[in-house]
C-alpha cells in the first residue's frame, strides 16, 4: 500500500488485514468463520471503555505498569554518545512483555465466553504468561510446545505445570514453535465452542497482528508520556529485538507518525547472516511467502520449505516476522539490521557490568546495536531500547557459551 493511500502510518491493516502486500487471512474454510467471530468481538471490546478500563486496572495492580523509563547513565557515559535510556518491561510481572497482550486477550476470551484457552509456545515465556493469566481467571490452559522445546526448556515447562497448564509436546513436523502453531490452529478448529487461541506475537492471521500491536502499544505510549516528562521532546531513535516482532510493535506504532522519529528492528544474526542459514533474520535474509495465516518475509530454501532458522536466543527463532514489519521495512518507515550471537553476549555482559540489569538475550541484539551506533550520535540524541526481559531464564545458556563452568550450581 502505497504511503499515498494513507494520511498516516497508524491506519493499517485494511479490512482484510492487509499492509500493503503483507498480512491478510490465509485460513481453511474451516478456520475463517471463528476468525470472523474474533474480529467482530474485538472490533467491539477495542471501542468499549469498560473493557480498556478492566486492562488498565490489571496493567496497573497485577503486571505492574507503567515500566521505568530508566536514564542507563553508566552506559551513555562509557559509549561516549547518544544519551540512552530503557524501557524496562523486563520488570512486569512474569518478567517480560509477552504478559502485556495476554492479559487482552484473556479478558476478550472471558468476554466472549470462552473457558478453555490454547496457545502455541517455543522458549516457553508465551506459554508461561499465558498460564499465569488462566491461572488468575480460572480457565483451563492447554499449551501447545514442539517436543524439541519441551525438553530444552525444561524449567518453563515445570513453570506452566506449576500454574496448572496442561503441555501438549508436539511431535509432528520438526517439533518445534511453527508446528506447535500449526497444532493449536487445528485443536482451535475441533473445539471452537469453548476455546479461544491465545497467540503470543504479532503473526497468525488477521485480526491477530493488529491486536496484538494494539495491546503491546501500551509499551511506545507510555515512553511518549515519560519521555515528554524526562526531556520535554520526543525520543530521536527507538530501538527493539524482533523475533516475532511483537514488543518491538509496541514500542514503535505509537510514533509511526513522528517522521523525525527513527525506527530501527534487531533480528538475530545468529551465527551471521551470510552462512548457511543459521540465523532468524527473517527481512535481512528471508523472502516473501505465507505461513501461519498471513503473507510475510520467511526463512525458506530455493523450494519454499521454511527452514529452522538458529539463534542463541530461543526466544528470536520464530522463522518469520510480523507483517506489519514486512511492509514498514519494504516501504522504508523502519529500518532492519541483525545483530549476531557473539555481540549479542557482548551485549549482554556490559548491561550486567554497567548498569546492574542481568537482560535477556532477546533485548541484548538490541542493546547490541545501541552499542553499535550510540558512539556515532551526537550527546543530545535520545535514544529508547526496549528491555523487553530479564534473563534469568537465560543464565544457563550464558554459562555454557562463556565456558564458565556451573558445577553444583547447575
Ligand atoms: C518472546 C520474546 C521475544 C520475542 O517476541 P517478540 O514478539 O518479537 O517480542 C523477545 N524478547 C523476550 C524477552 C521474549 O520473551
Amino acid at each position: 500500500m502505497p504511503e499515498d493511500l494513507f494520511n498516516s502510518f497508524m491506519n493499517g491493516p485494511d479490512e482484510n488485514g492487509r499492509f500493503g502486500e503483507f498480512g491478510g487471512r490465509f485460513v481453511s474454510e474451516t478456520l475463517m468463520p471463528l476468525i470472523l467471530e474474533l474480529q467482530d468481538q474485538y472490533d467491539i471490546a477495542k471501542t468499549d471503555p469498560t473493557f480498556w478500563a478492566e486492562m488498565d486496572d490489571l496493567w496497573e495492580h497485577y503486571v505492574g505498569r507503567p515500566s521505568p523509563l530508566y536514564h542507563a547513565s553508566r552506559l551513555t557515559e562509557e559509549l561516549g554518545g547518544a544519551k540512552i535510556y530503557m524501557k524496562r518491561d523486563e520488570l512486569n510481572h512474569t518478567g517480560a512483555h509477552k504478559i502485556n497482550n495476554v492479559l487482552g486477550q484473556i479478558i476478550l476470551a472471558r468476554r466472549m465466553g470462552k473457558k478453555r484457552i490454547i496457545a502455541e509456545t517455543g522458549a516457553g515465556q508465551h506459554g508461561v504468561a499465558t498460564a499465569t493469566v488462566c491461572a488468575k481467571f480460572g480457565l483451563k490452559c492447554v499449551v501447545y510446545m514442539g517436543a524439541h522445546d519441551v525438553e530444552r526448556q525444561a524449567p518453563n515447562v515445570f513453570r506452566m505445570r506449576l500454574l496448572g497448564a496442561e503441555i501438549v509436546p508436539v511431535t509432528s513436523g520438526r517439533g518445534t514453535l511453527k508446528d506447535a502453531m500449526n497444532d493449536a490452529l487445528r485443536d482451535w478448529v475441533t473445539n471452537v465452542r469453548d476455546t479461544f487461541y491465545c497467540i503470543g506475537t504479532v503473526a497468525g492471521p488477521h485480526p491477530y497482528p493488529a491486536m496484538v500491536r494494539d495491546f503491546q502499544s501500551i509499551i511506545g505510549k507510555e515512553v511518549r508520556t515519560q519521555m515528554e516528562r524526562a526531556e520535554g521532546r520526543l525520543p530521536d531513535t527507538l530501538i527493539a529485538a524482533i523475533g516475532g516482532g511483537s514488543n518491538a510493535m509496541g514500542l514503535f506504532y505509537p510514533f509511526l507518525d513522528d517522521k523525525g522519529v527513527n525506527i530501527i528492528g534487531v533480528e538475530a544474526g545468529g551465527k551471521g547472516v551470510n552462512a548457511k542459514m543459521e540465523h532468524c533474520a527473517s527481512l535481512t535474509g528471508g523472502r516473501p511467502g505465507v505461513l501461519h495465516g498471513n503473507r510475510t518475509y520467511l526463512l525458506q530454501d530455493d523450494d519454499g520449505q521454511i527452514l529452522e532458522g538458529f539463534s542463541i536466543s530461543a526466544g528470536l527463532d520464530y522463522p518469520g516476522i510480523g507483517p506489519e514489519h514486512a511492509w514498514l521495512h519494504d516501504i522504508g518507515r523502519a529500518q532492519y539490521v541483525s545483530i549476531t550471537d557473539v555481540e549479542a553476549l557482548a551485549a549482554f555482559q556490559k548491561c550486567c557490568q554497567l548498569e546492574g540489569i542481568i537482560p535477556a538475550l532477546e533485548p541484548s541484539h538490541a542493546l547490541a546495536h545501541v552499542i553499535k551506533i550510540a558512539p556515532t550520535l551526537p550527546k543530545d540524541h535520545l535514544l529508547v531500547m526496549n528491555m523487553c526481559g530479564r534473563g534469568d531464564k537465560d543464565i544457563f545458556t550464558v554459562a555454557r557459551a562463556l565456558n564458565f563452568e556451573m558445577g553444583e550450581f547447575a
